[in-house]
């Protein structure tokens, strides 16, 4: 069973913790104006570690006005590119000097490992607030020729902030997702609304502190906690907000979709995923065992781009899946404050319920579990890596996201037939290839209808890289000098000389 006890705490996410932590709406920490909170649980032990101030339709709508004015008034508005970009960088400077202080937060609240924490969620919201801030000086428009008979025209483009941003969050990497929306919203000029997760406020929180800190105007960012169908719903649907960007569900995307038709705002979205991964014969095997477990474990399955479903080719079946089986069975699975884990609790108790309904589910339906297949200990809610066989590819197991540590291991024996299958699904989000033959990984990744698909790797994020989903795994990309897209509108101007 995993360890329960308390491990010691930084003294600053202690005090951080035991103060009820209010919102922040026009630079200023306030209460919700219905003053209710919500009680955050350590998913380690099931235990209260914090309350919040929790956010509904009134405490949206103030923060939109709040957003309104910064993007409409100013000083935002009347800031050069340059003095933006300082600001993001500078706000990266301030993460980084607060690391340990938010891998402690991060791991305290979502249950990962401390080392995770440390060396991924941390260092890698910092880059993409570096990377973004350089792109706050490079957003350009173009000048453009045009062919209109008898005239003689200068044309060109401007790419302007799309306005006020609502963003919406998970809770599978709390800090991490909010740099990822909050980076180019700021580095585009826009203002934002950021909704954390309500499993994960924390981080999120203590980032306010540090913009109103790095000296980012009143109202530039508003953090409002609260949950999905209320606080998320009413900043979906606000006919003031001009862009909503969102990560989680496909169901609460198309939720997000109806809300936005209102006043027709954009919409982006990272949905979920049931990501192929395709492992030859020709393969270097250790490094494809070791990267099947990898794309399947990292973060507990808790990923939206999780390779959850392993395809492996005859000769090497039954060598794989032991391998990988190997792997689930040695992982330690406990607390993320104990310096021995490697595998942390899911994120709540919703979150075991679902997970270990699907592991019933695929056993029901005749699926055998290799390793893992069931709930470690009673406290906490903690799951053993699972490695599924004997399972066909229309089984639940199979079709649906699980969002646990539970992967499917399937038999191939021709690229036609894996390619076919791999795009199997409703989802379209990553997509793994192991091979030592580069003429057939070319073939197969331009077959794979996946936003990403990963070449004797798995689960490699930058910055520069845009990530998002086909099919109903999400709609724009996220990252790299793409995002931008998402938060600029095009402006053509043509002028008769
Ligand atoms: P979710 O989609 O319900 O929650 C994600 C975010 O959306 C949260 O901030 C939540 O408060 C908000 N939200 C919920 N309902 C909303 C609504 N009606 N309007 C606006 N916002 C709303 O995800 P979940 O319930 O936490 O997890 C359920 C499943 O979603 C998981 O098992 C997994 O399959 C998937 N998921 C995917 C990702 C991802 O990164 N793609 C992340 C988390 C969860």
């Amino acid at each position: 069973a995993p360890a329960t006890a308390m491990y010691e705490v930084a003294p600053e996410v202690k005090s951080f913790v035991e103060k009820t932590r209010h919102m922040l709406i026009d630079g200023q920490w306030v209460e919700a104006k219905r003053g209710q909170v919500f009680k955050v649980y350590n998913p380690a032990n099931g235990e209260v570690i914090a309350h919040v101030a929790e956010g509904n339709a009134e405490d949206i709508d103030l923060a939109v006005k709040a957003a309104r004015r910064a993007f409409d008034e100013g000083p935002w508005r009347r800031m050069t590119p340059s003095e933006r970009g300082r600001l993001i960088w500078k706000l990266a400077d301030l993460v980084e000097q607060h690391l340990e202080e938010f891998a402690q937060l991060e791991t305290l609240d979502n249950g990962k490992p401390l080392t995770v924490s440390r060396v991924a969620d941390v260092p890698l919201a910092v880059d993409l607030f570096r990377y973004m801030a350089g792109w706050a000086t490079k957003i350009e428009g173009e000048t453009i020729p045009l062919s209109v008979p008898g005239g003689t025209y200068l044309a060109y483009t401007l790419r302007e902030p799309v306005g006020v941003v609502g963003q919406i969050i998970p809770w599978n990497f709390p800090l991490l997702m909010a740099a990822w929306k909050l980076g180019p919203a700021l580095a585009a000029g826009c203002t934002v609304v950021l909704k954390p997760a309500e499993e994960t406020p924390l981080s999120a929180l203590r980032l306010g502190e540090l913009i109103l800190e790095a000296g980012f105007p009143p109202g530039v960012v508003n953090i409002v906690p609260g949950y999905g169908e209320t606080a998320g719903a009413a900043l979906s649907a606000h006919p003031d907000v001009d862009k909503v960007a969102f990560t989680g569900s496909t169901e609460v995307g198309k939720l997000i979709v109806k809300a936005a038709a209102g006043n027709l705002k954009k919409v982006t979205l990272e949905l979920g995923g049931k990501s192929p991964n395709v492992v030859f014969k020709d393969a270097d095997l250790s490094a494809a065992i070791e990267g099947a477990a990898n794309a399947i474990f990292f973060n507990h399955g808790q990923c939206c781009v999780a390779g959850s479903r392993l395809f492996v080719e005859d000769d090497i079946y039954d060598e794989v899946v032991a391998g990988v089986g190997e792997i689930a069975k040695r992982i330690r699975v406990g607390e993320g404050f104990d310096p021995a884990t490697q595998m942390g609790p899911l994120v709540s108790e919703t979150q075991l319920r679902r997970v270990t309904g699907y592991l019933e589910s695929g056993e029901k339906d005749g699926a055998k579990a290799v390793a893992g297949g069931h709930r470690v200990g009673d406290k906490g809610y903690f799951v053993a890596p699972t490695v599924l066989t004997d399972v066909t590819d229309d089984m639940k197991v199979v079709q649906e996201e699980i969002f646990g540590p539970v992967v499917t291991a399937m038999k191939f024996s021709d690229i036609r037939e894996v390619s076919a299958r791999a795009n199997n699904t409703v989802y379209g989000l990553g997509a793994g290839i192991w091979t030592r033959d580069i003429s057939k990984a070319h073939a197969l990744a331009a077959e794979i209808k996946a936003g990403t698909v990963w070449i004797n790797c798995y689960n490699v994020f930058d910055a520069a890289l845009p990530f998002g989903g086909y099919k109903q795994s999400g709609w724009g990309r996220e990252m790299g000098g793409a995002v931008l897209d998402a938060y600029t509108q095009t402006k053509s101007v043509c002028i008769k000389l």
